[in-house]
């Protein structure tokens, strides 16, 4: 069982993984280089735990699982889940480092949308204890987890990781380090073929959307690129289309 698990990055994902994590009742250090970014997370942490803390404990509690910080030496846990910017070298520098302070067993996941998994851990110094662990947005609501095997993950990381996912309240699947996983290849055609119609003036982006959620989408193509953050679904597009034309 997972006793700490560290996220890296407290931004649109790393703040609501973190969430679940104390929601889950388990000890959550979260790490990010900007302090603001920390106390945003921590303020909807808040706000989300005391309207709903988990299970046999009370709001105080689930917020004091969670461990906010600048230092990357109080970076110690059983599983590192990193969250930051969506950039081989910076994952790959980021693990490293901490694979320095962290005992010989700590798994380092990746919630990377569309990097090559097997890439970035062929950069860091254990590439079989490293695997993929993507959640979906808002990770608080989507059950989803992606556990990628990259080629050189080792069984027991994945059953690791598994574990955890549930412990965590998720459906983890397991898939293949293939470009976009599943979810979001599948997903490439919602985004670039409703940008390509309305750019083609076919029609235009509030109608593209209701048309969509009154077919029964959760949300429509526009809306959810806005969640979803257009930098980081601009790289994850143009990955694709590097891996695959
Ligand atoms: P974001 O920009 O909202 O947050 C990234 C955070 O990481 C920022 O707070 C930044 O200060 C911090 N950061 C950057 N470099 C750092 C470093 N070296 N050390 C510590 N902190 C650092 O990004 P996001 O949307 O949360 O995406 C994070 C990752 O999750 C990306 O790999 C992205 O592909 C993936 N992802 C995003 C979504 C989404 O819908 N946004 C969904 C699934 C997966």
């Amino acid at each position: 069982m997972t006793g700490t698990i560290v996220v890296c990055g407290a931004g649109t994902m790393g703040r609501g993984i973190a969430l679940v994590g104390a929601t889950a009742g388990i000890r959550t250090v979260l790490f990010d280089l900007d302090p603001q970014a920390l106390r945003m997370a921590m303020e909807y942490a808040r706000q989300r735990l005391a309207r709903s803390p988990g299970e046999n404990r009370t709001a105080e509690e689930a917020v004091a699982l969670l461990h906010p910080t600048t230092d990357i030496h109080a970076c110690i846990g059983d599983v590192v889940i990193e969250a930051i910017a969506e950039d081989v070298g910076l994952k790959r520098s980021l693990f490293n480092r901490l694979a320095e302070i962290n005992h010989s067993d700590t798994v380092f996941t990746t919630n990377t949308s569309s990097l090559s998994v097997t890439e970035i851990a062929a950069g860091v110094q254990h590439p079989g204890r490293v695997c993929g662990m993507h959640f979906f947005n808002p990770a608080p609501v989507m059950r989803l987890v992606e556990v990628v095997k990259a080629r050189d993950t080792r069984r027991e990381t994945v059953l690791t990781i598994m574990e955890l996912a549930r412990a965590m309240g998720k459906t983890p699947v397991i898939c293949d380090d293939s470009p976009g996983f599943i979810v979001n290849r599948v997903a490439r055609q919602y985004y670039l073929e409703s940008l390509r119609i309305v750019a083609n003036g076919a029609t235009d982006l509030v109608t593209a959307d209701e048309l969509m959620e009154s077919c029964g989408f959760k949300m429509g193509p526009f809306r959810l690129m806005d969640l979803i953050g257009n930098d980081i679904n601009f790289a994850v597009s143009s990955s694709l289309y590097e891996a695959l034309g």
